[in-house]
């Protein structure tokens, strides 16, 4: 397996100030490359020119694409529109952009929402495009779908070191905490903070708290991601999960013991339950030398130590 070094080469977070680019910029201190990253308002990355102009100025040697919109479940339905423009042109500009410059190896971010909804579960690499998606994310997916195979088709065709890693459902330091805009953890731990704050006894979860989730802490990711930058080279993506799922309401009762909440849930079943499970398999990137670190209480510990000093009113 051919290894690359980071040491001294520039490397490109694009999306920098995301969950995932705050957490890869902390942990590519470690391997002594010259860290790279723009401000969203001085380069757009919908923008094609511009995005060209600003890598011919500063010939990044290796670029990390986490730069995209995300949201939580209604966020993504709600807006289809940007959900599909925004991520789809960031995908095509820069990885098109990264062949025309010449940049040596590129790694795209891809999510666990590209399988089919009733995949079967864990979820393997070659489920994709086997089954329709999940509707109240298919705008993100599609997009997402469409970042990995333009990875994959540069690979073909022009031999470029183009990989793409799906990563599981994130959470950690730096997440988006609103409640509606949100993924689940983090608008959790903002609901149930405030119901400990104003003393009350019951807190709501969205849908029947049945459908299970798989998570990530995002350091863990950071890892794998430096991980494969340096060790994996084929185009086809690669899963990256913890192997582990919990349901949305033992989920809600291992926030609620982080933060002491010691009241009731109660669930709002006019808002949707998406997808029923989405656990993905992991043995790919286990078997090259690669495993998750950090247990669901201490991640969510962490998480909430960070939002109490950086979110909470
Ligand atoms: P998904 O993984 O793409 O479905 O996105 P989310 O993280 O937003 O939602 C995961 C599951 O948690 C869905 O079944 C939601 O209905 C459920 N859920 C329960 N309470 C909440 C909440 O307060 N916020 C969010 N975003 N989801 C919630």
């Amino acid at each position: 397996m051919k290894k690359i070094s980071l040491k001294n080469k520039k490397v490109f977070i694009a999306g920098h100030t995301g969950l995932v680019g705050q957490s890869l910029c902390k942990r590519l201190e470690n391997e002594k490359c010259k860290i790279l990253f723009v401000n969203k308002k001085k380069l757009d990355l919908r923008d094609f020119n511009k995005t060209d102009r600003w890598l011919k100025l500063n010939k990044p040697d290796y670029i990390f694409i986490a730069a995209a919109r995300v949201g939580g479940i209604l966020e993504n339905s709600s807006y289809p529109a940007n959900f599909i423009y925004d991520n789809l042109s960031i995908a095509l500009n820069l990885i098109h952009l990264s062949y025309k410059n010449n940049i040596k190896k590129v790694l795209y971010l891809g999510s666990s929402c590209i399988y089919p909804k009733f995949s079967k579960q864990p979820i393997k690499e070659d489920s994709l495009l086997t089954g329709p998606l999940e509707p109240t994310n298919e705008w993100y997916a599609i997009a997402k779908i469409a970042g990995l195979k333009l990875c994959k088709a540069y690979g073909i065709q022009y031999k470029k070191n183009f990989i793409s890693a799906m990563p599981t459902n994130l959470y950690g330091p730096g997440d988006n905490f609103d409640v509606k805009s949100g993924h689940v953890l983090p608008g959790l731990i903002n609901k149930i903070h405030e119901a400990v704050k104003q003393n009350k006894k019951k807190v709501t979860i969205w849908g029947t708290g049945k459908p299970k989730r798989e998570f990530l802490f995002v350091d863990d990711l950071a890892d794998a991601l430096i991980f494969l930058m340096k060790k994996y080279n084929k185009s086809d993506h690669i899963n990256i999960g913890s192997g582990k799922e919990v349901s949305i309401l033992n989920l809600a009762k291992t926030i609620a013991k982080v933060i002491g909440f010691k009241g009731k849930f109660i669930f709002d079943k006019s808002k949707p339950d998406g997808t029923p499970r989405k656990l993905i398999n992991s043995k790919k990137i286990n078997s090259i030398g690669w495993k998750c670190k950090t247990d669901l209480f201490d991640g969510i510990n962490t998480t909430y130590k960070w939002y109490l000093n950086n979110k909470s009113k």
